[in-house]
């Protein structure tokens, strides 16, 4: 059978790998001119610097582990919440640093209250009118006490103001109580060293030919096959898998003839879209503390601006940092021009570290909203979206056109395993 994959990001690849490896004959077509999707190495600032997909989060029974593995990729846990004691340090707002423990008993009070709901029957007893993260902080069940010592209060503000909406992508507003939907696999977030997802993806290839530059404009699905018509002419197959992201569906820059059933249109439409950016900066030299694995900072700009920093020095031994913006912080920082970005994370830098640190030589920033082959980082689960809506955009059309993707997949969304899974299912529903 001659099947059509649009798109090599771990979906894709994942897919035409399964499908290649039962004899069909597949051909991946990319839109863009490298492949790898929302996972991308790059290696402008010295080192192999992913700028998008970067951890393995949760390293036990997630599928990655094997692959990178075999691929010979390493990686490095990281402590975001301070297990170690020194892995975690936080600055107040006018760069003072906060002291660690007192800091990491916020966090952990926070995690505490979080998981407390969440494994308990309280959030079926919510209400109608608890449906935002922001309406569940509304009811007081996340309480915060006046009598903690300062660096806690400031360890739980972060955390629940910060740290929820960068990792969600998504205001608090948008982001809905749907915190069970997400399963976290056991196993820590692991850092891709050396090499990156690109390092893993191909080998997940193994030598599959990608045709880039081939940007998809129509998708027919036709009596007797499916015709995908790009910038670069019209291909035919037996069956087409479908991996665009969420957001490209969303933008209807791809049109399907007949159109894509009403269902699969309206969980295209309910599902949310986040935003995360990053902006790598390298230096001549480390003159940061190398041992946290994290720098937290407390803005006090609406939205927060310059908060969360991974020290990838520490990792790497490189002089880069890099600084993370998620749902409206990323919305905001999208609108700034390199300058002003570039100079608000040095001013910050100084706040922390004082005056006289050096420039950065160079630096790496992302815009995953604006590129019109992601429009969005990841998926999330947004209020007044249906349980059953990424099942519903999963759903094959006439056994014939398959989608897949980390948006169609229930509990692993927003991530590469759930990618990867996502591809697998896909190419086995067309095998089956
Ligand atoms: C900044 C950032 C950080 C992240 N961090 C992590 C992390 O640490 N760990 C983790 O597990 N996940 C992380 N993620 C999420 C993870 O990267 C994604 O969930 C995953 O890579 C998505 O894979 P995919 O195959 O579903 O989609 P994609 O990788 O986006 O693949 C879809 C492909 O379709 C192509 N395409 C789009 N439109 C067209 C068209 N018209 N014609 C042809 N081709 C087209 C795209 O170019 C792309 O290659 C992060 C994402 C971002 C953006």
């Amino acid at each position: 059978m001659k099947i059509i994959v649009i798109g090599s990001g771990f979906s894709g690849a994942a897919a035409a790998r399964t499908l290649a490896d039962a004899g069909h004959d597949v051909v991946i077509l990319e839109g863009r001119d490298r492949i790898g999707g929302r996972t991308h190495t790059d290696s402008s600032l010295g080192p192999d610097l992913d700028l998008g997909g970067s951890w393995i989060h949760g390293q036990h029974g997630n599928p990655l582990t094997p692959l990178a593995k075999a691929a010979g990729a390493t990686w490095k846990w990281t402590d975001f919440k301070n297990v170690l004691g020194n892995s975690v340090m936080a600055f107040d707002t006018d760069g003072t640093q906060l002291d660690t423990a007192e800091y990491s008993q916020g966090i952990g009070n926070y995690d505490g209250a979080m998981a407390m709901i969440d494994g308990s029957i309280l959030i079926d007893e919510l209400g109608d009118e608890v449906q935002s993260m922001a309406d569940l902080y509304e009811t007081g069940l996340i309480k915060q006490s006046a009598d903690e010592p300062h660096a806690t209060q400031k360890g739980h503000l972060y955390t629940r103001k910060i740290r929820f909406q960068y990792e969600n992508a998504a205001s608090l507003e948008d982001s809905a109580v749907n915190i069970s939907g997400y399963v976290k696999l056991p196993g820590g977030d692991n850092l891709l060293c050396g090499g990156g997802y690109r390092q893993v993806l191909l080998h997940l290839l193994g030598g599959l030919e990608v045709q880039t530059n081939t940007a998809v404009q129509e998708i027919r699905n036709e009596p007797d096959g499916v015709r995908v018509i790009t910038n670069q002419g019209q291909f035919v197959a037996d069956r087409c898998i479908v991996t665009v992201p969420l957001g490209v569906l969303q933008s209807g820059n791809i049109k399907f003839a007949p159109e894509l059933p009403a269902a699969k249109q309206d969980a295209i439409q309910r599902i949310g879209m986040g935003n995360y950016e990053k902006i790598a900066l390298k230096f001549p030299k480390i003159f940061w503390p190398t041992e946290p694995h994290r720098l937290n900072y407390m803005s006090d700009h609406e939205p927060p601006l310059y908060n969360a920093w991974l020290n990838f020095g520490h990792f790497t031994g490189d002089p880069v940092l890099v600084c993370y913006h998620g749902g409206p912080m990323a919305e905001y920082t999208n609108q700034m021009d390199d300058e002003d970005l570039i100079s608000g994370c040095v001013e910050t830098l100084k706040k922390m570290f004082g005056d006289d640190i050096p420039d950065p030589i160079s630096y790496v920033r992302t815009r995953w909203s604006a590129d019109e082959f992601s429009q969005g980082s990841y998926s999330y689960n947004k209020v007044g979206q249906h349980e059953e809506d990424r099942i519903e955009l999963g759903r094959p059309v006439d056994d014939r056109l398959y989608f897949a993707g980390e948006a169609t997949h229930p509990h692993f969304f927003g991530t590469v395993h759930g990618a990867y899974e996502s591809g697998i299912r896909a190419a086995r529903e067309i095998l089956d």
